[in-house]
């Protein structure tokens, strides 16, 4: 990290809170960062700030962590974040902890990339997520009605997925981009 964001980023949080905005801290986890204390770190963090909202993500093995086996197949460090935020989200005196996993999980609407919502890249290629690498066409060459058709039809793609992520289930990280002819997430 480059010295002085962090103290950059808690001024832009103190400004923003005395304009009047509501204000959150998104922030992301690893299992080793959950297990040496940084989810609780960053929550009283957040509350000393008075910030309104903290939003969790925990690490996909994507980008730099594209190595990282244990992040697939692996819900159980996501559940131990919902539950650590539960005592929080009890005590009104904190700001609310939205771990993202909740949202995912079967607990609410499952993950639905590539069924309700799509992602573009700079290039035009259509990806079901902005975390799956991997490309289901181009709409240089197709048109996005014809690609979306041939995504949503899948059978990764064509409903939500309850119970978590997608692409951190090897059983969907197993199916075929049409355009790479690699698996569902292209890292
Ligand atoms: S696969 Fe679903 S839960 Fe996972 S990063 Fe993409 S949209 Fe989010």
């Amino acid at each position: 990290m480059h010295k002085g964001l962090f103290d950059k980023a808690v001024a832009g949080i103190v400004e923003a809170k005395r304009v009047g905005l509501t204000v959150g801290i998104s922030t992301c986890m690893t299992p080793e960062s959950t297990e040496d204390g940084e989810f609780e770190r960053i929550v009283e963090l957040g509350k000393r700030l008075g910030v309104h909202e903290i939003i969790v993500f925990d690490a996909m093995p994507t980008g730099r962590f594209k190595f990282r086996k244990d992040l697939v197949d692996n819900p159980n460090w996501v559940e131990d974040l919902i539950r650590r935020s539960e005592r929080f989200n009890a005590d009104e005196s904190y700001p609310g902890v939205l771990v993202w996993g909740y949202a995912t999980s079967h607990r609410s609407v499952g993950c639905t990339c590539g069924t309700s919502y799509f992602y573009m890249s700079p290039y035009g290629d259509i990806m079901s997520c902005d975390f799956n690498h991997a490309a289901f066409g181009n709409i240089r060459e197709q048109p996005l009605f014809t690609l979306w058709d041939g995504l949503t039809t899948r059978k990764e793609f064509c409903s939500a997925k309850w119970g978590g992520c997608k692409i951190k289930d090897s059983s969907t990280r197993d199916g075929v981009s049409v355009t790479t002819g690699k698996g569902c997430v292209g890292c």
